[in-house]
């Protein structure tokens, strides 16, 4: 157990990003109050019924007041208004991170409203499910996945190590990195990869020929994998694609020109050239199981949910 490392941390949204950051700084001690905030009385009424946080705000600003941690937990378009609404409540020496899939926009959108004297810092914990909510969080989200903080230019040095150490003890493997390269990076490794299967799962819907109840029964081919990350909140993914627009649309392109050299392989018979790519894939798929980023268990790796 690593002990307390900042005495009061805000959570402002309380999904399934700070609601799994809720549940491992409880576990593992990391501060000794937690405030949250979430949009919604809904929201806010579940995490104070299962016990989120020590105290639930009603307001951002609120929840901020003497944190020394303060941890945007909400979708990316929202950063902007969030920031400008807790700036002057931040407490001197505090530091401000994000959670956010895209870390370019950030700095834009968060940075012009923090105060001298705070520290910002944005982060990406590479971790998540197609689950959303208060009630969807679990401690071990974090444990083995990557945590990528972007430091700015001037970010104080033992501010970052004091948030890299947080993150190690919420279970994380920590790199950092420059912000517009994060985001080039998720862009094929996350962003594109969502893109494909919304997309997918559309045309199969609109599909006349194949009626609904057929695209379910048979869905164990390779669609069903595709519906499980299209079932992923649609705000967050939305700001995300506005968000990492120049990145998304590069990667876009090329993956377009490498879907028509298959197009044309079909087309005229080329087995190798399906064979070949089919099988690097495969190399790949192989790599990431032995970076210990997934199971090689059968079924895609899918394991029994850690809590339902
Ligand atoms: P989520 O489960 O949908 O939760 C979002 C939370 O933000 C909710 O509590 C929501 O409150 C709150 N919120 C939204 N707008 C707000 C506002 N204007 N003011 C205050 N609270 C607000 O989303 P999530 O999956 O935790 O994602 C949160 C962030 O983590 C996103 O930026 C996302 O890019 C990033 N992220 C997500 C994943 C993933 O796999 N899900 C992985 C890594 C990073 P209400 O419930 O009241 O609306």
């Amino acid at each position: 157990m690593t002990g307390v490392i900042y005495e009061r941390v805000a959570l402002i949204g309380l999904g399934l990003i700070g609601s799994s950051l809720a549940h491992v700084i409880r576990r593992e001690r990391l501060c000794d109050h937690i405030a949250g905030h979430a949009k919604s009385a809904e929201t806010r009424k579940t995490a104070k019924r299962i016990g989120l946080a020590d105290e639930i705000h009603e307001s951002a600003k609120a929840a901020v007041k003497d944190a020394d941690l303060v941890i945007l937990c909400t979708p990316l378009g929202a950063y902007s208004k969030l920031a400008e609404e807790i700036g002057p409540h931040l407490k001197k020496g505090a530091t401000v991170t994000d959670v956010g899939s895209v870390k370019g926009a950030v700095a834009r959108d968060v940075g012009p409203h923090l105060p001298q004297g705070v520290h910002f810092i944005p982060g990406h914990p590479v971790a998540g499910t197609e689950h959303s909510g208060p009630e969807s969080g679990f401690a071990e989200l974090f444990t083995n996945r990557w945590c990528i903080l972007t430091p700015l230019p001037g970010s104080d040095a033992d501010a970052v190590m004091r948030l890299e150490k947080f993150w190690r003890a919420c279970g994380s493997n920590v790199e950092r990195m420059n912000p517009d390269h994060h985001d080039v990076v998720l862009a094929i490794t996350s962003h594109l990869p969502h893109l494909i299967a919304y997309n997918i799962v559309a045309t199969a819907a609109d599909i006349e020929e194949v009626t609904n109840s057929e695209v379910i029964k048979f869905s164990a081919g390779g669609f069903r994998d595709f519906t499980r990350i299209a079932a992923s909140d649609p705000t967050m993914w939305r700001d995300v694609f506005l968000n990492n627009k120049e990145a998304v649309l590069e990667t876009l392109g090329r993956f377009s020109e490498d879907l028509s050299v298959l197009q044309r392989a079909i087309r005229w018979g080329d087995g190798d050239t399906l064979f070949n790519l089919f099988t690097r894939a495969r190399g790949i798929r192989r790599s990431i199981i032995a970076a210990g980023q997934e199971t090689a268990a059968p079924d895609f790796g899918r394991r029994p949910a850690p809590k339902e």
